[in-house]
């Protein structure tokens, strides 16, 4: 079966426009992160010629390399694991890291971005159904973790990131991103300083557009976009 990118970015698009004309939210404030890990540079290149800005990818070296071969300009971000060893290349690629999931690697991130005179924009990764396969913080950890951060001079929290457990019906991972937004607009009606919570990320192929309905601005779409991975991860 041939892949149509173009037909897929507008029905993304036209989806993302649907699901946030039910929560009354403009689809303009809506990121959609392109997710080009294993795929090639070629395949990331037609995706920006088709207007795309934002590229995610799950990997720190597989992005470096893409990065080095794509000639276009997009905003990168990192929406795996980043491992501490990994912190120097991270900082230098990203314009978003989206899982930071303990002090640990947030004071590495902290600290290699000093290095660099960056101001490294993170989200925290939180793990809302308790998966014990998948990273990030519980709910409760979410405060204390953000209030230890905002100290950091080269680390800016700029709002949450979570992956829902996979559900064939999608409506079922309605109940999580709820909680996620609450738990958003909570700390963002904090104002706790250094802080700028803009951005809610959540939503994959399977779920983007419940996602929105519920409030999340950023959406990381893969296979809807660029169809099945050679391999899954
Ligand atoms: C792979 C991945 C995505 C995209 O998944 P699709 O189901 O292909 O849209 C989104 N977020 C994260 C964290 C991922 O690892």
């Amino acid at each position: 079966m041939a892949m149509d990118l173009a037909a897929n970015v507008s029905q993304v698009r036209e989806r993302i426009k649907e699901a946030a004309r039910k929560c009354g939210c403009p689809a303009e404030k809506i990121t959609l992160v392109a997710v080009t890990k294993t795929h090639p540079v070629e395949m990331m290149r037609q995706a920006v010629d088709l207007g795309l800005t934002d590229i995610g990818e799950n990997r720190v070296q597989e992005a470096w390399t893409k990065a080095a071969s794509l000639d276009r300009q997009v905003r990168w971000h990192l929406i795996g694991h980043l491992q501490t060893n990994k912190v120097n290349r991270a900082v230098r690629l990203f314009d978003l890291i989206h899982a930071i999931d303990s002090e640990k690697v947030a004071f590495a991130v902290n600290h290699a971005a000093a290095a660099l005179g960056k101001i490294q924009d993170v989200l925290v990764q939180v793990n809302v159904a308790g998966e014990k396969t998948k990273f990030g913080v519980t709910v409760a950890e979410v405060k204390p973790l953000v209030m230890s951060l905002c100290g950091l001079s080269n680390l800016r929290v700029c709002g949450l990131m979570t992956i829902a457990p996979y559900y064939n019906d999608p409506e079922q991972t309605r109940p999580i991103f709820r909680t996620m937004h609450r738990l958003f607009c909570e700390l963002r009606e904090e104002n706790i300083s250094h802080t700028h919570f803009a951005w809610l990320s959540m939503g994959m192929s399977n779920d983007y557009m419940v996602a929105v309905e519920e409030g999340a601005n950023m959406v990381r779409v893969g296979t809807a976009i660029f169809g099945a991975r050679p391999y899954t991860r």
